[in-house]
């Protein structure tokens, strides 16, 4: 409002008072007065109430606007004293603690009518005085208020439902099994003290009924009925009303609630109102929320609403934790499934490589020349199916936290020279050139020679596999603590983008793994072992530039003088002999 109008209005309220202190205190009011005429129709035609009283409390002016709030007429109300007056008004009884405070200017919120249609006066109370100072009387200015107030509680009450959605959205987030996050959901709903009692109950898998996850009160205690399935009367009861669908109020106040059995168990945990949501997922019932209430109140038409929200939310959690717990059984599942199938086709392949290996090496006679090269082919498919399947067998033991293996000083040259002669007549076959480049005096590397033989056999295969035409390389080199050992070629090479990527399980470039065959699972794994070392993996590359991948270890120290340390032997893994191992897993 612009400070001009608002000076105006003041002068003219001051003006106001001051003449009707003028007139109450002469009394000798002459209605046919211009001034004071023009005056009072002016106040008569406020919308606010106006009461002007006497230095005896007396009525002496009223406005239309006063008189309907005090459900009384301009001539009934005339000349009235107010405490008589009030005595006949609708809501006096609210408007008699006013009597008390006339003499003090202020203005006061006066809420009259119940919880369903309550109305609030505001009353602005002047004492109007005479020029010499003397009281001569009281203004009322009386203003109805009630929508303001309902607004402003609806809105107060539509914050407080928002926080507390969010509340429940989030503790529903906390826990990741079903029973442990309808218990927080539960707990977020009582801590908020709209309702005394919280109480979840999901309906068991196979049909036994209603079992009840979280029974809290609003001190966060929990109640009786935790744990319980609900049967007999009261779960027949509850079923009944599972199966309607919709949300309901039972209340005590109603007798047929009271008399059932339902109410009974009501009356017995002191509940006055129990709200009714049930847990609807895909048009089947899930479970109910019960939301109680243990005295008169909270009657917000909103809360139904709020309270199917909430059971939405609950709903939803619960659904998407089942689903997580099915997916980590199904996971399970499959892990012991690749585990007993790989298992079982190392066996047999064992022996097809021992005989084909005895065959080549004339175990059983001379062999003729023509068969030496399928037998070759034969040894080498088999060797590269083995190593499959052994990646299998790591990637499930990982999974379930069995992947483990000794530490022990690792003579580098010694395992890049093993791998390179397993590997030479791939190398050969593919017509690539071959460099290796070992720097002298290498020291040995902490690490686990039959495992570094994968890490390493894994890489140099890949190189030769990715590769059409150019070299591979293997190279080994000191730097201050550690040793590297780096597999490069000059094949396909990897996008900046994949060249992470490749490091997770089951991961291949669809570009590469349409041109070879493999499960996705070497890179993975060899980056698990070299973690297990102290090591790491890392590639350098450019699309049709080539590869280099690069193992780093660290320089074997003395085992010995680390003290805590575990010697364990592996059943899967052949003994090593000492000087010192040590077991990690993964
Ligand atoms: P697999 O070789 O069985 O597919 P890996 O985990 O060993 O599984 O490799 C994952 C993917 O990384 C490969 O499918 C391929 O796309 C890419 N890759 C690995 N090594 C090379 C390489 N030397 N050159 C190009 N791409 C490679």
């Amino acid at each position: 409002m612009p400070v001009v109008l608002l000076v105006v209005l003041s002068l003219m309220l001051a003006i106001t008072v001051g003449l009707l202190a003028a007139y109450v205190w002469s009394r000798r009011y002459d209605r046919r007065s211009r001034p004071l005429t023009l005056l009072m129709d002016a106040l008569a035609a406020l919308p606010d109430g106006m009461v002007v009283l006497d230095d005896d409390q007396r009525v002496a002016e009223i406005n239309a606007a006063a008189s309907q709030l005090l459900g009384t007429t301009h001539r009934a109300a005339r000349g009235q004293a107010l405490t008589s007056l009030l005595g006949t008004t609708p809501h006096g009884a609210a408007l008699r603690p006013l009597l008390d405070h006339l003499s003090e200017p202020g203005a006061r919120l006066l809420s009259y009518g119940d919880a369903a249609g309550e109305q609030t006066l505001e009353v602005r109370i002047r004492p109007l005085r005479a020029t010499n100072g003397a009281v001569a009387g009281t203004l009322l200015l009386l203003r109805d208020v009630s929508e303001r107030i309902h607004a402003e509680q609806s809105r107060a009450q539509h914050l407080a439902e928002l926080s507390l959605i969010n509340r429940v959205a989030r503790a529903a987030n906390t826990a990741v099994d079903a029973e442990g996050l309808v218990r927080a959901a539960a707990e977020s709903i009582a801590a908020a003290g709209i309702w005394d009692r919280v109480t979840v109950g999901l309906l068991a898998p196979d049909g036994a009924g209603l079992r009840i996850v979280a029974d809290i009160t609003t001190e966060g205690q929990c109640a009786g009925y935790e744990g319980q399935v609900i049967g007999g009367a009261e779960g027949e009861a509850l079923s009944a009303l599972l199966r309607a669908g919709e949300s309901q109020t039972l209340a005590m106040r109603d007798p047929t609630t009271a008399a059932s059995a339902l109410g009974q168990a009501l009356a017995r945990e002191g509940i006055s109102q129990l709200l009714l949501v049930p847990l609807y997922h895909q048009g089947a019932p899930l479970g109910m929320l019960a939301l109680g209430t243990s005295t008169r109140g909270h009657n917000s038409p909103a809360l139904p609403r709020v309270a199917e929200t909430i059971g939405e939310l609950i709903t939803d959690a619960v659904v998407r934790a089942r689903l997580y717990d099915e997916l980590h059984q199904a996971d399970q599942l499959k892990s012991s499934f690749l585990a007993s199938v790989s298992h079982e086709l190392r066996t047999p392949l064992t022996a097809i490589i021992g005989y084909v290996e005895l065959l080549r090496r004339g175990g059983y006679g001379p062999l003729d020349e023509r068969l030496q090269e399928p037998l070759s082919y034969m040894h080498l498919s088999s060797a590269t199916l083995l190593r499959m399947i052994n990646d299998i067998l790591d990637y499930t033991r990982a999974e379930a936290g069995h992947l483990r293996f000794d530490l022990q000083p690792v003579d580098v040259r010694h395992v890049v020279a093993n791998v390179v002669g397993q590997l030479q007549p791939l190398i050969q076959e593919r017509g690539l050139a071959f460099e290796l480049e070992i720097a002298p005096g290498l020291p040995y590397v902490q690490s686990n020679k039959a495992r570094l033989e994968q890490i390493v056999t894994n890489l140099l295969s890949n190189a030769v596999k990715f590769t059409e035409q150019g070299q591979v390389a293997v190279r080994a080199w000191q730097v201050g603590d550690r040793v590297r050992l780096s597999v490069s070629d000059t094949g396909i090479g990897i996008a900046p983008e994949h060249q992470e990527l490749i490091f997770q399980e089951f991961r291949r470039v669809e570009a590469s793994s349409r041109r070879a065959g493999g499960t996705g699972l070497g890179l993975a794994i060899s980056r698990r072992l070299a973690a297990l070392m102290g090591g790491s993996i890392s590639v350098e590359s450019a699309p049709g530039q080539g590869s280099t991948f690069t193992v780093e270890l660290a320089v074997f120290q003395d085992l010995d003088q680390d003290a805590g340390l575990v010697v364990l032997g592996n059943a899967d893994e052949p003994p090593v002999p000492p000087p010192a191992a040590r077991e990690v897993a993964a």
